[in-house]
């Protein structure tokens, strides 16, 4: 790999580069390129200066890092939650999963930074007192999973992995697991189960990892993007990732754009960034059509229209304010000849498809769903079917085990509620208001 030169396709205007600060150069996912960047000191000036965990813990809440893969739980906090004195292996997990529709942030960072992911997760080791780590990869991504099992073995040659580190007793074993391919593991307590060689099926919250976890031990999991955060806080310090993004969202963030735009892409750009200007880095909307509607951060966040989104900041409270949410910053924008009645056929067929079907509300829900949309597109629906499905979207919404139910009634209630009238003309006319079949 280190000997590989990677042509990087990528327009870096405008961004602001922390997890993926090795795109720069020229051959990013190497070693010698890292240390080269100051990667790994961070990583050796903790550990051979013994520095406390609780005084590493405030700089991570300092840094008001959220978590990256969706739910915005705060780092610094999370890791408080991990028992201190524990007589017994403490396992630290990163979910590397991402395997939402539009998602496709954190395979870039182990294709393009994996070393700075693997500094993350030492440094969060060497906190939280865990001797064994995992980095659970989306099973349909083998490419990325081998760039990084090469950039663990560059690790491990080099000395930043296993026994006795920097000739002290901290000692951290991590290996890359290839996921399974499906939806569901990447929740974290079934990608747990997946670890330990069992079907990936969500347990039941609490316990959280934090106390039962893989092997039912004390577990920390948090997302790539996150993890690969840390060696950058410890660098510059909590407050100047702080700095970087507004309160209450610290930091830059990838937002990973699909959809109708002319350079769709990965962008890390600052938290609280207008909506407009990553629009803009992302070429705008293609073929000079007119936007019509985005889903901010993944199809487990409400549908935003143009009205709605233009004003708003890519940040947690800008987007919320505005009527969405920034999920996992997986942002797919919907030009005006898009027909939101058969894009919501498209989105209710994936949580159909992907429930693993331990609950009924999701088992039997997302089913029921994605046939009466089905049958509202073959021109055979009612008009009672809007209600249905908005009841039916209601009672599978926190009835459930894992956030999948919500997340499969979120598209539904809020394309209905935002696109009402074109679900109306599709049952009048039996053919889409837009494309006109
Ligand atoms: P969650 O809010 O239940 O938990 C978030 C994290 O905080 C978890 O790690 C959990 O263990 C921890 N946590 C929360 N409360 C805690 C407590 N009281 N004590 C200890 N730990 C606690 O959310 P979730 O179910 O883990 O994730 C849902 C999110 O995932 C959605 O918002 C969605 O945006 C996102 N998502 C992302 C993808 C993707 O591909 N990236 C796919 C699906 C969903
Ligand atoms: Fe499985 Fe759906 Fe229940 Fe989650 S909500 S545990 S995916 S059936």
């Amino acid at each position: 790999l280190a000997n590989k030169k990677t042509v990087i396709k990528t327009d870096l205007a405008g961004q602001t580069l922390v997890t993926l600060r090795t795109l720069t150069e020229e051959n990013p996912a190497a070693l010698a390129t890292y240390e080269k960047l100051g990667g790994y000191a961070q990583l050796k000036r903790l550990v051979t200066e013994q520095v406390k965990a609780p005084e590493i813990i405030s700089q991570v809440k300092v840094s008001n890092l959220r978590g990256r893969g969706g739910a915005g739980f705060p780092t610094g906090l999370k890791w408080s939650f991990m028992p201190r004195y524990y007589d017994g292996t403490k396992y630290l997990v990163c979910n590397t999963d991402e395997g939402e529709p539009g998602t496709f942030k954190d395979r870039d960072i182990i294709r393009y930074n994996p070393h700075q992911l693997i500094e993350g997760m030492a440094i969060a080791a060497y906190t939280l007192g865990a001797r064994v780590g995992y980095n659970y990869i989306h099973g349909e991504i083998w490419q990325d999973y081998e760039i990084f099992e090469t950039a663990l073995a560059e690790a491990r040659e080099a000395g930043y992995l296993g026994e006795n580190l920097f000739g002290t007793n901290f000692s951290f074993d991590l290996y890359a697991v290839h996921g399974y391919g499906a939806y569901i593991c990447g929740e974290e307590t079934a990608l747990i189960e997946s670890i330990e060689g069992k079907k990936g099926q969500p347990r039941f919250k609490p316990p959280f990892p934090a106390s039962y976890g893989v092997f039912g031990k004390p577990t920390n999991v948090n997302n790539t993007e996150s993890y690969t955060s840390i060696p950058w806080i410890m660098e510059h310090g909590g407050q100047a990732f702080a700095d970087l993004g507004v309160p209450n969202s610290g930091g830059s963030k990838l937002f990973s754009v699909s959809g109708h735009v002319e350079k769709p892409g990965n962008y890390e750009i600052r938290m609280g960034t207008p909506f407009k200007d990553l629009l803009a880095m992302a070429g705008g909307i293609w073929k000079g059509r007119q936007l019509k509607a985005v889903i901010p951060g993944g199809p487990s966040t409400a549908v935003m229209p143009a009205s709605a989104i233009e004003n708003a900041t890519m940040d947690y409270d800008g987007l919320s304010k505005a009527g969405s949410s920034l999920g996992a910053g997986s942002m797919i924008v919907m030009d005006d000849t898009t027909c939101m009645v058969k894009t919501l056929k498209r989105l209710s067929y994936f949580f159909y498809e992907e429930s693993c079907g331990q609950c009924t509300p999701c088992r039997e829900g997302t089913g029921w769903v994605y046939r009466i949309i089905e049958r509202i597109v073959n021109g055979k629906g009612k008009m009672e079917d809007l209600d249905l499905l908005t009841d039916l979207s209601n009672n599978i919404s926190g009835r459930t085990i894992c956030a999948l139910g919500d997340a499969a009634a979120t598209p539904v209630l809020s394309f209905i509620k935002h696109f009402r009238p074109e679900f109306e003309y599709y049952i009048q006319h039996g053919k889409s208001m837009v494309d006109g079949k």
